[in-house]
């Protein structure tokens, strides 16, 4: 249920609509814009009778929620939630700017990922991705560098100022991961690994959110309702492509799912053209169609020498292929009325280097 308040609601009513919905039972959860505010009411709605509510001096009106999501709903939000990244905090994801995140599949050495970092950087990208633990399909591949990953994440940060997402695959790894990252990714196979996601929510730290190989848009935003519902709101969704009949790509990239999502949700919708084609020339025509339907972000498989990665070399783009593709991203945004920053090399914008 949620409860609309009067404009100019005085702060001693809305106190009293709290301690009325909490009095009941229910957990109150206040979402302030500039002209309204909200509470949403999480629990058993029957508790709490809605011509009570109106009697209440500043409640305007009270509307049931269908949706099996609460938190993730827009209706639970005045208006999009943007998440703001880095130290200081200048990187906003979910707002008009189109954010790309880029680095290699998994971090193998440090020279590596500070070649990456620099050459994403000056093209435009504004976090670093790397995986330090990866989910393999095969337990004979590379494993990832684990703690040591990490640190050379943490290095590369020092360096660039670029914020950092990673991987966490385990609850048990949770707080190790949060100690280094920027933002903590859930990779595809471990969407509705239930207790990972509920860990993750009890930190304070941003969440990438992969959806799974097979999950629907709604299992999507109950996975990222069981991260908030711990009491971590700074959730980003991922669209990575969805595995189908289709074989000429790795996974069909669900172009729809962007703007269902931003209908659904007031959470900011990145979008994986690297793991949705799995084949470098396919990555930058569907990070096109990505921000064109409406993508506030993207991640992006960048290496140094894409033919000898350790892990996913084959959809890895090259420094000079990424910039291209950030030029060519760059003028998407626009077209759609979004910015998105691209580095010296095409003559814009470049974030000073801190080192
Ligand atoms: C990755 O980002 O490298 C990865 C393993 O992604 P996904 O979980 O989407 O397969
Ligand atoms: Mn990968």
């Amino acid at each position: 249920m949620i409860i609309v308040t009067t404009a100019g609601i005085s702060p001693d009513a809305l106190d009293r609509l709290i301690q009325h919905v909490e009095a009941a039972g229910l957990r109150a959860h206040v979402s302030r814009g500039e002209h309204r505010t909200i509470v949403g009411c999480i629990g058993d709605d029957g508790l709490l009778s809605e011509h009570g509510l109106t009697q209440l001096e500043g409640v305007e009106c009270v509307m049931p929620v269908l949706k099996p999501y609460k938190l993730a709903s827009r209706e639970f939000s005045v208006g999009d939630t943007a998440i703001r990244l880095g130290d200081p905090a200048d990187t906003v994801v979910g707002g008009r700017e189109v954010v790309v995140m880029a680095g290699p599949c998994s971090v193998e050495g440090a020279g590596m990922m500070r070649d990456t970092a620099l050459a994403v950087q000056r093209a435009g990208a504004r976090l670093l991705r790397g995986g330090a633990f990866k989910p393999r399909s095969s337990p004979y591949a590379f494993q990832g560098m684990g703690e040591d990953g990490l640190k050379i994440l943490a290095d590369v940060r020092a360096e660039t100022g670029m914020p950092v997402v990673t991987e966490v695959m385990d609850p048990r790894q949770v707080e190790l991961v949060a100690r280094y990252a920027d933002v903590m990714q859930i990779g595809a196979r471990n969407m509705q690994n239930f207790a990972l996601l509920s860990e993750v929510g009890r930190v304070q730290r941003p969440v990438l959110l992969k959806r799974g190989l097979s999950g629907t848009i709604t299992e999507l935003l109950m996975a990222a309702e069981y991260i908030m519902a711990q009491g971590n709101a700074d959730v980003m969704l991922c669209e990575r492509g969805i595995r189908t009949y289709e074989t000429a790509t790795r996974n069909t990239m669900d172009v729809a799912a962007i703007p269902v999502l931003k209908r659904e949700t007031h959470l900011p919708v990145i979008v994986d053209p690297s793991h949705a084609g799995g084949r470098a020339h396919l990555v930058t025509p569907l990070a096109l169609a990505a921000v064109a339907a409406g993508a506030d972000g993207l991640i992006v498989e960048v290496h140094p020498d894409p033919a000898c990665a350790k892990s996913d070399g084959e959809q890895s783009l090259t420094f000079d292929v990424f910039a291209e593709m950030m030029r060519q991203v760059q003028a998407v945004a626009r077209a759609v009325g979004r910015e998105c920053a691209v580095g010296a090399a095409a003559g814009g914008w470049r974030r000073e280097v801190t080192a």
